[in-house]
């Protein structure tokens, strides 16, 4: 790791030569919700001018640049000598611009499960190796938890990542493309005022969270309080939509669904994503399912989050950025149901 700093203006010019030659996608305004608060999403810019670099949070986490909620795994064409089979994993090179450290730290969870894990994934295998990501420290929301799961700091998923130090930004430069990259724009080396601007601004923004949750020792409170009336009392609320793991940026269930078409001459192997939420999510052929009830699907979300995951990588899946309450038509919060596990909440 290299660390510089850039003037802000030098990161203007880096960045608009960015979107010059790459597709660019960066977090704009897209809506605004019931309260008049701006939407933000991750979109395909044309200038640095269209990018809100001071965004909160996206809707969406950017787990969809590399999982989209729908993709053809093959193609198949038949024609009277047989069939053939297409598979596509080319991926454009592209940039993502302003992504926040707990998203990154989301990237790096489903890396070991899709890159490092028993069955790569080569689709997001091709997506992760080809997007060149720059991150961007920001102050928390109040309801942000990151901090509780320690991802609110990245050290590696990365290729840039910025820090807002005053009149210019602290870099750390992660990939020898980038410091490629960066060989034609002015950086400059840290000085001692810099170091010192650079940890007094991490102290702040570590000062400001709010919300915190105790996930120590969870994946056996999980085991234990596997029977409590805990799922039900959250598992009534659900309505199991399925929203959650659409918007989570380290849900990656899906199913595969395979299509032919009505003249026979083509037809396709499609993965979606999935949610364990979803009513038929355990259910196998023959139509048994192992999880009929909202409570236990409930449950079992939780369980992958806060006790399977850290089995496998020892660290739970979720890092704390609260999309899931935002996208809960029942405004579920995941930290209410762990501080009730956790028996936080009876006086
Ligand atoms: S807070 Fe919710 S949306 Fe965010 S990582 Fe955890 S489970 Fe997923
Ligand atoms: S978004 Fe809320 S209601 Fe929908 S499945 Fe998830 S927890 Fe249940």
């Amino acid at each position: 790791m290299l660390f510089k700093t850039i003037t802000k203006e030098n990161l203007r010019t880096f960045i608009t030569n960015i979107i010059k030659e790459n597709q660019t996608f960066a977090p704009v305004v897209v809506s605004t919700d019931a309260d008049n608060n701006p939407i933000y999403q991750f979109k395909k810019v044309d200038s640095f001018e269209e990018i809100k670099i001071n965004y909160t949070k996206s809707y969406s986490s950017i787990k969809n640049f590399f999982l989209p909620y729908k993709e053809d795994l093959s193609t198949f064409h038949f024609n009277e000598n047989g069939w053939e089979q297409k598979i596509n994993y080319r991926v454009n090179p592209r940039v993502l611009f302003g992504v926040r450290a707990c998203d990154i730290n989301a990237l790096i969870k489903l890396d070991q499960v899709l890159m490092k894990g028993s069955f790569p994934h080569p689709y997001y295998i091709a997506r992760r190796k080809n997007t060149f990501i720059i991150g961007l420290d920001h102050e928390p929301m109040a309801d942000c938890f990151c901090q509780s799961l320690d991802t609110n700091e990245v050290v590696h998923g990365f290729d840039i990542f910025l820090t807002d130090i005053g009149p210019k930004y602290f870099m750390l430069i992660n990939s020898s493309k980038a410091f490629n990259l960066l060989k034609n724009i002015t950086i400059e080396e840290v000085k001692e005022e810099d170091r010192e601007n650079y940890i007094k601004e991490k102290n702040r923004l570590a000062s400001l969270f709010k919300s915190h949750v105790d996930v120590t020792g969870m994946a056996n409170l999980m085991d234990i309080e596997f029977e409590s009336s805990v799922w039900q009392k959250w598992g009534d609320k659900c309505l199991s939509c399925g929203s959650c793991a659409m918007v989570c940026p380290t849900c990656y269930c899906y199913t595969v669904c395979e299509k032919i078409n009505l003249s026979l001459k083509t037809a396709s192997k499609e993965k979606m994503l999935y949610s364990c939420n979803l009513i038929d999510f355990a259910e196998v052929a023959g139509g048994h399912n192992f999880r009929p009830k909202s409570s236990d699907r409930l449950k079992y979300r939780y369980y992958h989050q806060h006790r399977g995951f850290v089995e496998s990588f020892d660290e739970s899946k979720c890092v704390g950025c609260n999309r899931c309450q935002k996208a809960c038509p029942a405004d579920i919060n995941p930290v209410e149901v762990l501080r009730d596990l956790r028996k936080e909440n009876i006086k």
